[in-house]
């Protein structure tokens, strides 16, 4: 079957973007493909129950289709719907996450997804891997790196600083024990490079620094991060401060927030600005309302919410997000928090004596079932959920159930042209 050509109708779009062909009961998954386009597809892959194919000839293309402008679109991992109309793209989001809620027979209102204003060069944080003197993304499912001159995802300030660094790396053989790029940036332009390397390259890297700092005065902070192991864990424990500081600080619904080159922050700061406001909208709470944030991060949602409540916590692992949890509280005059270091799925009952209102932001795995159950037994009244992945949180909510009501799910578009959806939930103990 491999390398034959089909002409085929898409008939549905998976949760993870391919479209859905069928030949003579077959199933064909194709990258790019939108639902009612025909095309000649040519077979590249082939298992037991279904097969992989690209498109090799649109004939009939659809009328949500739009021309991606990425030289890359149709290689790189990084964005999967960026040939889709962005209402459309929106409209994809929501079914998906309705016919999953419906698969996993969870009762629950869907609003309208809240869109990005802004579609391109959104991404205030970047880290391009660098092998084999190529610099570019991972081609999906693969550790293969697509060659990448510029990102449309990118702001035009992070892919000239990209550009020129990739050429002077190269020029100079300075890439040998280079393993990623890591660019960040604030609204303001102000740009943090951390370069991450196999070993100590501080002395090579001086005259090119010397010349970065020249070229572009957007640069405020430059760090080598050395990671020595043999794992794709990007980052190291180790860093050197080569130029600069070693903070980054930005501005969200203005609070001031400062971040190290390891702590979290949303990548989509104007997105962030709406998930945040969202939150707060949702939360019942007065000047005696006690709240815990876990999973804080650098304390955005915490900081938020300080200014309407009696007092609030907030628990992140990372050290150095912690510390910027506390600066924060300092630089926006706020004195009702505090802030620990502390795993969050084991040490979450110290935290949660007496409180009313619990907001968790975890990773992709979700909560622990014993952060669940206890929470079942608890009498915390109010729990708002934030979610980067809505398997985990439907698979949370289902348990929470046993003593949560809650009425609906709000989307929220942090990641245009991915299939990633960020989303917030209300429960309310029953
Ligand atoms: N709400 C914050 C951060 C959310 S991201 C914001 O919007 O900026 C999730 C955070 O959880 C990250 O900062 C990550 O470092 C942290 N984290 C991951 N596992 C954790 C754990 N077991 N305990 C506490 N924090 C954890």
């Amino acid at each position: 079957m491999k390398n034959q050509i089909l002409k085929l109708e898409c008939i549905d779009i998976t949760d993870e973007g391919y479209g859905v062909c069928k030949d003579s009961g077959l199933v064909i998954f194709v990258r790019e493909m939108l639902v009612g386009e025909v095309a000649n597809v040519k077979i590249i892959k082939e298992k037991k129950n279904y097969c992989f194919g690209i498109i090799d000839e649109l004939l009939i293309s659809s009328p949500y289709r739009v021309n991606s402008s990425c030289p890359i679109a149709s290689k790189c991992g990084g964005c999967d719907l960026r040939h889709l109309e962005y209402r459309k793209q929106c409209e994809l989001k929501e079914s998906l996450l309705k016919d999953y809620l419906k698969k996993e027979n969870l009762d629950i209102e869907v609003k309208p997804i809240i869109k990005a204003d802004i579609t391109d060069k959104y991404r205030n944080k970047v880290q391009i891997p660098v092998k084999d003197h190529h610099f570019g993304y991972y081609r999906n499912h693969s550790n293969d790196i697509v060659e990448l001159d510029y990102c449309l995802s990118q702001s035009d300030n992070i892919n000239q600083i990209y550009a020129y660094l990739k050429e002077e790396l190269l020029l100079n053989n300075l890439d040998t024990n280079l393993r990623h790029l890591l660019f960040r940036e604030n609204k303001k332009g102000e740009v943090m490079l951390v370069y991450i390397a196999s070993k100590d390259i501080s002395k090579e890297l001086e005259n090119l620094n010397e010349k970065l700092l020249n070229k572009f005065p957007q640069i405020i902070s430059i760090i080598l991060n050395i990671n020595k192991r043999n794992d794709n864990v990007i980052l190291g424990k180790e860093a050197i401060l080569l130029k600069g500081q070693n903070y980054l600080q930005d501005e969200l619904n203005g609070l001031t927030f400062q971040m190290n080159y390891n702590s979290f922050y949303q990548i989509n700061a104007l997105q962030a600005e709406k998930l945040y406001q969202k939150v707060k909208e949702l939360a019942n709470i007065d000047k005696n309302t006690k709240a815990l944030d876990l999973y804080c991060g650098i304390g955005t949602i915490t900081l938020s919410l300080a200014d309407q409540v009696k007092e609030i916590i907030g628990v992140e692992i990372i050290p150095q997000a912690i510390d910027n949890a506390k600066i924060n509280a300092k630089l926006n005059n706020i004195d009702n928090v505090k802030f620990y270091c502390d795993d969050a799925a084991k040490d979450y009952q110290k935290y949660l004596k007496d409180i009313d209102l619990l907001i968790v932001d975890p990773p992709r795995k979700g909560i622990s079932v014993d952060l669940i159950n206890y929470l079942n037994n608890s009498n915390v009244s109010q729990i708002i959920y934030v979610s980067c992945n809505y398997k985990t949180l439907i698979r949370d909510l289902k348990l929470l159930q046993e003593s949560y009501s809650f009425d609906c799910i709000y989307p929220l578009d942090m990641f245009p042209n991915t299939l990633h959806i960020e989303n917030i939930v209300l429960l309310s103990k029953i």
